[in-house]
């Protein structure tokens, strides 16, 4: 009976995953055709220094405006830009798009977040730098956020690439940090400036317990190797509260702002200034 289940279920997994197939490329195709109609978009989540509250800059969040389906969240889109090469071209799409959105407005800076295959083929210092002079933003304004993957890649090739786009005058940030298995050491070899917590430390955060113990641990690693640190995905007052005493440097997360339109933005931007506040 156990035999037969098994094979049961295997005949069902073979069939799903020739569907997968089929759907993937039919969603590569629906990509291709997105990013050539000018269906991807991109939504800005505000950022702010921790301990005023005062708005820093925003993260850009890459969006697709499906004619159908309504707005499409990056997860997958990233995933299948990657495997099919797509995300070259959709990462310049949204480096160049994020730098004349900073254009804009001239006192926030900008990150944007990068694939490790993006950074891996060696052009993005290149296209940042173009990025950069079209726009006409200074470097300092533009931060690059990478995961942890970046150095279970090709860790010489890696680490030079990250040296050119650094001697660049942009900032660098580990993304999602703690949750990719990576060992410390590789924070001192790369130059990054900045490390995010991942949220799923943030959104445990208690008084007491084990995320909190963790998330100082963190703000002391930065600390001690003079990163900046940011606390993302903060939802509750007590969540900002506690990143605040413990020192974080900035904070980001549905409790301050959801990621926002161009236009929402501007509406954000105006109502919170002329606000008291909420710290
Ligand atoms: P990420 O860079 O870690 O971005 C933060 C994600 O957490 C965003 O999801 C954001 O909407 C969400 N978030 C922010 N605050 C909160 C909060 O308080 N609570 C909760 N539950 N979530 C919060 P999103 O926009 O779905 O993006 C998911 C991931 O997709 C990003 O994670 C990033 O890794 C990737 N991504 C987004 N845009 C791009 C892009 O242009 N290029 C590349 N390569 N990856 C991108
Ligand atoms: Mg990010
Ligand atoms: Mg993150
Ligand atoms: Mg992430």
């Amino acid at each position: 009976r156990a035999k037969a289940e098994r094979r049961g279920s295997h005949r069902f997994f073979d069939h799903e995953m020739h569907e997968e197939v089929v759907s993937r490329r039919a969603l590569e195709n629906d990509l291709r055709d997105a990013l050539a109609r000018g269906e991807f978009v991109l939504h800005y989540q505000p950022r702010f220094e921790a301990a005023t509250l005062t708005l820093r800059g925003v993260e850009t969040l890459l969006r697709w405006q499906h004619p159908v389906r309504g707005l499409v969240g990056p997860e997958g889109i990233i995933e299948v830009a990657e495997d099919t090469g797509l995300i070259y071209e959709l990462g310049a799409w949204v480096l160049r798009n994020a730098c004349l959105f900073a254009a804009q407005w001239p006192g926030l800076t900008i990150s944007v977040n990068v694939s490790t295959l993006q950074l891996l083929r060696g052009d993005l210092p290149e296209l940042v730098q173009a990025a950069l002079r079209d726009a006409g933003i200074a470097p300092a304004r533009l931060e690059l956020e990478l995961t942890e993957s970046v150095m279970f890649e090709d860790r010489e090739r890696s680490r030079e690439i990250l040296n050119e786009l650094k001697s660049l005058g942009i900032r660098l940030a580990v993304d999602d940090f703690g949750t990719g298995f990576s060992s410390l050491g590789y924070l001192m070899y790369y130059p990054f400036d900045c490390l995010k917590i991942d949220r799923s430390f943030i959104s445990n955060l208690e008084p007491e317990g084990g995320a909190r113990a963790i998330v100082q641990a963190m703000m002391a690693l930065g600390r001690a190797l003079n990163l900046a640190v940011v606390a993302e995905g903060v939802e509750t007052e007590g969540q900002l509260r506690l990143v605040q005493t413990i020192g974080c440097d900035e904070v980001q997360g549905f409790y301050l702002s959801r990621p926002l339109t161009a236009g929402a933005l501007a509406e954000f931007i105006r109502a919170y200034d002329s606000q008291p506040r909420r710290a």
